[in-house]
């Protein structure tokens, strides 16, 4: 039985050297226990450090560290997109490079899914310490507003440290779309998935890619990506827009008739303009987001591009 471990790399330079020992020391033991056996597949996604030198390194040391680097760097996501199509394993574990991922966990995820029923096990943090509150309170709410609004249900918290079986694996790569959000690809698959709660850790070393605009674009390719309930906010905004402006033309007809006071004010009116230019703007940039992703899904460009590999 061959086990890969998929690990994109982004600049981490720093950690790999970590990783590497840690990740050796799991898999060893899991191979005297369990007798399988490893692949370790790297996608250096484009780093400017010397990440594809300690990759190289590996390889020369041991076969079974394979690495695939890209022409430029793609994104994370598209990291996992190539480690999962080029992986043989019968099972593959996909883990970050900086250690925020336990190599540790492994053996109890194996059990869930060679041993038990499961089909992936996957990590979910259920503590935020040392995370910003304000990021932890816009990625809360990023999870209540997408499972209100999408069929696709996100486990809040839910990472992307997992281990699934060659199946889900292959339903995952049959979703070859260009605009991907990983968190919904494995939650709209299905299967059944065991959650491991973890603390949170901090990253071992090196720096973290994310920001607050990263996060925010991130999340509404979340959005997009899994539900087309944002597209009916303009039907649903407009048809309350009539009914309000009916009720107040009633209001203001019936206070004329009985008071003679005719309606008036600049104030309102302003409010009035801004509030629906403000509505049109919106829809009209809702509706710019399902087109882009439209229009960059029709170019069917590549997800990666490999310059140099070794597998
Ligand atoms: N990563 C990547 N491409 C990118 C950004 C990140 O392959 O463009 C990798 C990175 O090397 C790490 C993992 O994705 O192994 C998670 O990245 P990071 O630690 O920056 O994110 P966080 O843990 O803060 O969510
Ligand atoms: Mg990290």
């Amino acid at each position: 039985m061959l086990i890969s471990v998929i690990v994109p790399c982004y600049n981490e330079e720093e950690v790999l050297p970590f990783f590497y020992e840690k990740i050796l020391e799991v898999t060893d033991k899991m191979t005297e226990k369990y007798g399988c056996e490893f692949e370790f597949l790297f996608i250096n996604d484009g780093s400017k450090d010397k990440t594809l030198l300690l990759l190289r390194k590996y390889n020369e040391a041991d076969k079974r560290f394979k690495y695939i680097s890209f022409s430029r760097n793609f994104g994370k996501e598209s990291a996992i997109y190539a480690g999962l199509q080029n992986c043989r394993g019968d099972y593959a574990v996909l883990l970050d490079a900086d250690l925020q991922h336990p190599p540790e966990r492994i053996p109890e995820m194996y059990e869930a899914v060679v041993n038990n029923d499961y089909d992936c096990a996957a990590t979910r943090r259920v503590s935020r310490q040392g995370d910003s509150k304000v990021l932890a309170f816009f990625s809360d709410s990023f999870y209540k507003i997408n499972n209100k609004i999408s069929n696709t249900d996100i486990k809040g918290g839910a990472q992307d440290f997992r281990f699934m079986t060659r199946q889900m694996v292959d339903a995952i790569l049959s979703m070859s779309e260009y605009s991907r959000f990983s968190k919904g690809i494995f939650s709209w698959v299905g299967f059944n998935t065991k959650y491991i709660e973890v603390e949170n850790t901090a990253r071992k070393a090196g720096k973290s890619n994310w920001n607050f605009w990263k996060l925010l674009s991130y999340s509404i390719d979340g959005f997009t990506g899994f539900s087309t309930a944002p597209l009916r906010l303009a039907s649903i905004l407009g048809i309350a827009a009539c009914i309000a402006a009916v009720v107040a033309a009633i209001i203001y007809l019936v206070r004329y008739i009985v008071t003679g006071e005719t309606a008036g004010g600049f104030y309102t009116l302003m409010c009035t303009v801004l509030l629906f230019g403000g509505l049109q703007l919106l829809c009209i940039g809702i509706l710019g987001e399902y087109l882009s992703k439209t229009y960059l899904e029709t170019k069917r460009r590549p997800i990666y591009i490999v310059k140099e590999s070794k597998l």
